[in-house]
């Protein structure tokens, strides 16, 4: 049924027309123009899928992608020259240089939680390295599907970038088709049928993914600063975020003065929005359901909810530990466990148990301490004295391990991502070595 689309795109990135790095910039351009154009309509959409607030959407929706869309115009040029690297003695009277190719028709599959973001930005990734792009927008925001749609027909004609809305059938369709990349973000569960589907045609990816990430205060910690941090990253977005806090896992001697500093500064930064219904609503029903079910045990703060509105108050869970049901899987909600350990070492194996993560947040004034605890459980990014800050920059590469993910995007790491290196060795011709030629002894010599 896509065929024709994909066919179209194939043909067009065959003429070379998507190369030019002019051509690149201006694409960037089109794109931040036609989003600018659209912002009010990005706006409502947002709150009419879920309720989400427009300082909200404008902070982590639509401008970390003006900004993606600024570093890339800057420092495309540089990213897409040739690179001349050394060559070895062995290959006395060559040269060595590594070409940058764009893949070819990219498909850019993304999820509801920040339905506009994570199709822009690696949607940015693909157009400067010279790809064409087809973007599958989730099916669970529709109101703003439909203003990527336009704001991408606006700008492109559909041979070069075009959004195809749907759900699981219609993804399921485009993953028949052999594209030359997959930009998959969304649960481990889909990333691993997208892989399969990706296998059958030695198609490349890149797996953004979720999991149960930690923040680990230490008891030397700052803990107010701690608190106000992991607070307003764990329930922005009403905690739908992949990097948000998904436990807080704390030395016993400090936890119930940190617990006290969690519960001041959700009253301050949420409590207004709860009381007023005016607070981020969780996806659907399915998701309400199931995130209401891990409101249970010793609740510190909260445990509110508006059922036909689909919002949870920020909850916090205290003196859980691992047999807790909010501890069985991601949370993806705003349910905050924290469970605390009276031996550093024995937490880490307790985290290392688990599917990687992918962030970690580590809160210490002890840097030997923080990056013993980097150094020794396997995350894909985090932070120390931070939540979620890591990924708003475009000089950090951003992705998980394992479970959590594979690859990496963000900045020039998006530029790589969707550009094939091709090693050419320019061989001279002025003369010849023998050594290589029949009877290798010689050359065996040398090494
Ligand atoms: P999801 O995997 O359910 O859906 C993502 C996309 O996959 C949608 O476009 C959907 O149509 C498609 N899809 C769903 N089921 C499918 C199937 N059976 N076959 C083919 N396609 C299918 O993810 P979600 O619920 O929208 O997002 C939540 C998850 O995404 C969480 O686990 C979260 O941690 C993760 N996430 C990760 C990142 C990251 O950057 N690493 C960012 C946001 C969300």
């Amino acid at each position: 049924m896509y065929e024709s689309v994909f066919h179209k795109q194939k043909q067009f990135f065959q003429t070379k027309d998507t190369f030019a790095i002019p051509t690149r910039i201006k694409a960037l351009k089109q794109l931040k123009d036609a989003i600018k154009l659209h912002e009010n309509e990005i706006f409502s959409a947002m709150r009419a899928d879920y309720n989400k607030n427009e300082s909200d959407a404008f902070l982590t929706e639509i401008g970390i992608i003006y900004s993606e869309i600024n570093f890339h115009i800057e420092n495309l040029k540089d990213w897409a020259a040739p690179v001349d690297v050394k060559t070895p003695v062995t290959h006395f009277g060559a040269k060595s240089t590594i070409y940058k190719e764009p893949f070819g028709v990219t498909l850019i599959i993304s999820p509801w939680n920040y339905p506009f973001n994570l199709a822009m930005a690696p949607l940015v990734g693909a157009l400067s390295a010279g790809n064409t792009a087809i973007l599958k927008p989730s099916e669970h925001t529709p109101n703003v599907s439909g203003t990527i749609s336009r704001i991408i027909a606006s700008a492109f004609p559909e041979k070069y970038v075009t959004t195809i809305e749907g759900g699981i059938e219609t993804n399921q369709q485009l993953l028949d088709l052999p594209f030359d990349y997959i930009f998959y973000t969304g649960s481990s569960q889909v990333g691993k049928i997208v892989m399969e589907a990706a296998s059958k045609h030695l198609t490349p990816v890149t797996l953004e993914l979720g999991g149960k990430s930690p923040s680990i205060v230490m008891k030397d910690a700052n803990l107010k600063l701690a608190a106000k941090r992991i607070v307003w990253g764990k329930f922005m977005n009403a905690g739908q975020t992949c990097v948000a806090t998904d436990y807080v896992y704390a030395d016993n001697r400090i936890k119930d003065q940190l617990v006290k500093h969690l519960k001041h500064y959700t009253h301050k930064f949420y409590n207004k929005e709860f009381e007023s219904e005016d607070y981020m609503q969780i996806i659907n029903d399915r998701h309400f359901k199931r995130v209401h079910g891990y409101i249970e045990g010793d609740i510190a703060y909260g445990g509110r909810s508006h059922k036909s509105k689909r919002m949870i108050e920020p909850t916090i869970i205290q003196n859980a530990d691992f047999s807790h049901p909010a501890m069985k899987e991601e949370i993806f909600g705003p349910v905050l466990p924290v469970l605390g350990f009276d031996d550093l070492e024995k937490a880490m194996i307790d985290i290392r148990d688990m599917p990687d993560p992918l962030a970690l947040y580590v809160f210490t004034e002890d840097r030997s301490a923080a990056r013993h605890i980097i150094e020794n459980i396997p995350f894909g990014g985090g932070a120390v004295n931070d939540t979620m800050f890591h990924l708003a920059t475009p000089h950090l590469p951003f992705g998980g391990r394992g479970h959590s993910g594979m690859g990496k995007y963000h900045g020039r790491y998006s530029f790589d991502t969707f550009t094939h290196e091709k090693s050419i060795l320019h061989q001279t011709t002025l003369f010849d070595i023998p050594l290589r030629y029949p009877n290798y002894r010689k050359f065996q010599k040398l090494l």
